[in-house]
C-alpha cells in the first residue's frame, strides 16, 4: 500500500475503508474514475476524524450510485438538479456521490451554471486549496493523491488560500467559510486571500447572497466546538455588523456559556442556538427577530430569542427572593427550555440560580398531581375556571411538601372551594 492508502486504512473505520476499496473496484468494472474528495481527504491528512465522505466520479455519478446500491446493497436519494446522490449502504454507511463538474458564475452570489468536467475542473471549483485534494479509489491507483492546486503544502503550513482571485465574488459565502476553517484548525489566511476577503466585505458582496445561505454558514460556525474564535474573527472583519447592525461579541458571555454547558451536562441542549442567543442579546428584540428571519433561522430559534427576554424578567424576580419556596422556583422556571435555562444561567453567573435549575430539573419537573378535574366533579364542585385555580394551588402545595397523597390533595381542594365560596 502507498502511504495515503495506509493513511486511509488507519484513519477510517474498517468497514468504511472496505467500502471505499470495493467502490474503486466497481469503478474499474465500469471504466470510471472514482475519487474521495474534499473535507474527508483534508482531515485524513491532518489526522482528524471525519466520516463525511464525498465521492466524485469521472462519469455519471448518479448512475454509479445506482449501480453501487444494487451491487453492494443499499439505496440512493437523487438530487438531479445538482447531479448528486446520497448513497446509503446497508450497514448504515452514507456517502455523497457526484459527477465531476465544472462551474461558472454569471454574477456574484448567483448559483453556478454547472457542466460536465474532469477531476481537475471539479477540484478547481472548490473553495480553498485545502479542500481541493482528492484520493483515487480505483484499484490500480488506490490511494494516489491528486493535488493540482498545492493543497497539501497549504495544509502543512496551516494556510487558507482561495484557488483564484474571483473566488469570493463567485461565491461570497466563502468569506464566512474561510473564517470557519481558519479558526477551526488554527490556520491563517494567506496574505492575498485575506486582502481579497477584505475587499469582498468592503464591496458588500455578502448582500448578494441569499439570507438562507448566510444563515446556513453562520449556523455551521456556531456548531463548531468552540465558536467564539471564529465569531471574533467575523467581528474583526466587520462581518457581524454587516449582517446585523449593532451585533457585537460578548466574549465573557461566550466563555460563561461554554462553562455552563460542561457543568449542566444533565440538560439536553442544542448548543448552537444558545450561542445564537448570546450573539443577538445586545440587540433590541424587534431587530433581533428581524435578523433571525432575514437569514431564515428556524422558527424555534425566533421563539427562543423571545423567551430569553421574557425568561430574564422571571429569573430576575426569582433571584430577588432570599429563600424561595419550591413552588416559586417552579413558577419562575416552568416553560423555559433547556437552552434558555443554560443561557440565563451563563448570563447571570449566580450559583443560586444554578441550584434552582438543578432542583427544577431533577425534582420539581417530575412532580405530578394525583387528583384531576374528575375528582373535583365528584366533590360536587361546579365546573368552571375555579378548577384551574384549585388544581394550581393544590399543585403548589404538593411542590412545597404541604400535601402528600390523594386524601390530602382532595381535602385541600375541598377547603379551597369552600373558602372561595365564602
Ligand atoms: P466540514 O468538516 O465542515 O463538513 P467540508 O469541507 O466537508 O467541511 P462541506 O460543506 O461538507 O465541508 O463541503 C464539502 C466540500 O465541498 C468542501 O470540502 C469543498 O471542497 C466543497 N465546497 C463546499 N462548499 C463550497 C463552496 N461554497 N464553494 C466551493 N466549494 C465548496
Amino acid at each position: 500500500m502507498n502511504s495515503f492508502a495506509t493513511l486511509m486504512a488507519r484513519g477510517l473505520p474498517e468497514r468504511i475503508f472496505g467500502c471505499l476499496k470495493r467502490m474503486g473496484r466497481e469503478g474499474d468494472r465500469l471504466g470510471v474514475g472514482v475519487y474521495l474528495v474534499g473535507g474527508a481527504v483534508r482531515d485524513l491528512l491532518l489526522g482528524v476524524r471525519n466520516i463525511d465522505l464525498d465521492i466524485v466520479v469521472e462519469g455519471d455519478g448518479i448512475g454509479f450510485a445506482r449501480w453501487l446500491a444494487r451491487r453492494m446493497g443499499g439505496r440512493i436519494k437523487r438530487y438531479d438538479r445538482f447531479g448528486t446522490a446520497l448513497l446509503v449502504l446497508r450497514p448504515g454507511i452514507k456517502l455523497d456521490l457526484a459527477s465531476a463538474r465544472r462551474e461558472s458564475y454569471e454574477r456574484p452570489g448567483a448559483l453556478p451554471r454547472v457542466s460536465k468536467g474532469d477531476l481537475q475542473a471539479d477540484l478547481y471549483r472548490r473553495d480553498f486549496t485545502i479542500n481541493s485534494l482528492a484520493l483515487c479509489l480505483n484499484s490500480a491507483r488506490f490511494g494516489k493523491l491528486f493535488d493540482p492546486y498545492g493543497g497539501r503544502k497549504d495544509l502543512e503550513e496551516g494556510v487558507i488560500r482561495v484557488l483564484h482571485k474571483q473566488s469570493f465574488s463567485d461565491d461570497p459565502t466563502r468569506i464566512i467559510r474561510a473564517v470557519r476553517f481558519e479558526q477551526r484548525y488554527d490556520f491563517s489566511l494567506e496574505q492575498e486571500t485575506e486582502s481579497l476577503l477584505k475587499e469582498a466585505v468592503a464591496g458588500g458582496l455578502l448582500s448578494r447572497v441569499s439570507g438562507q445561505r448566510i444563515g446556513d454558514e453562520l449556523i455551521l460556525i456556531l456548531k463548531e466546538k468552540r465558536p467564539l474564535k471564529a465569531i471574533k474573527r467575523l467581528d474583526e472583519f466587520g462581518i457581524l455588523s454587516f449582517l446585523c447592525p449593532g451585533m457585537k461579541v460578548d466574549e465573557e458571555l461566550f466563555h460563561q456559556i461554554e462553562g455552563a454547558f460542561s457543568r449542566l451536562n444533565f440538560l439536553k441542549v442544542e448548543h448552537w442556538t444558545v450561542y445564537l442567543l448570546a450573539l443577538v442579546w445586545g440587540i433590541d428584540l424587534k431587530r433581533a427577530l428581524q435578523f433571525a428571519r432575514s437569514i431564515h433561522l428556524p422558527k424555534r430559534v425566533s421563539a427562543l430569542i423571545e423567551d430569553s427576554r421574557r425568561g430574564k424578567g422571571k429569573v430576575d424576580r426569582l433571584l430577588q427572593l432570599s429563600h424561595p419556596r419550591p413552588s416559586q422556583i417552579y413558577r419562575a422556571l416552568e416553560g423555559l427550555s433547556s437552552e434558555i435555562l443554560v443561557f440565563l444561567l451563563a448570563r447571570e453567573a449566580k450559583p443560586k440560580l444554578e441550584e434552582y435549575v438543578g432542583i427544577m430539573v431533577r425534582e420539581l419537573s417530575k412532580v405530578k398531581l394525583i387528583i384531576s378535574g374528575n375528582d373535583l366533579k365528584e366533590l360536587g364542585i361546579p365546573q368552571g375556571p375555579i378548577y384551574r385555580r384549585i388544581l394550581d394551588r393544590v399543585f403548589e402545595a404538593r411542590l412545597d411538601g404541604k400535601v402528600k397523597g390523594r386524601a390530602d390533595e382532595l381535602g385541600m381542594a375541598e377547603r379551597i372551594w369552600r373558602e372561595d365560596e365564602v
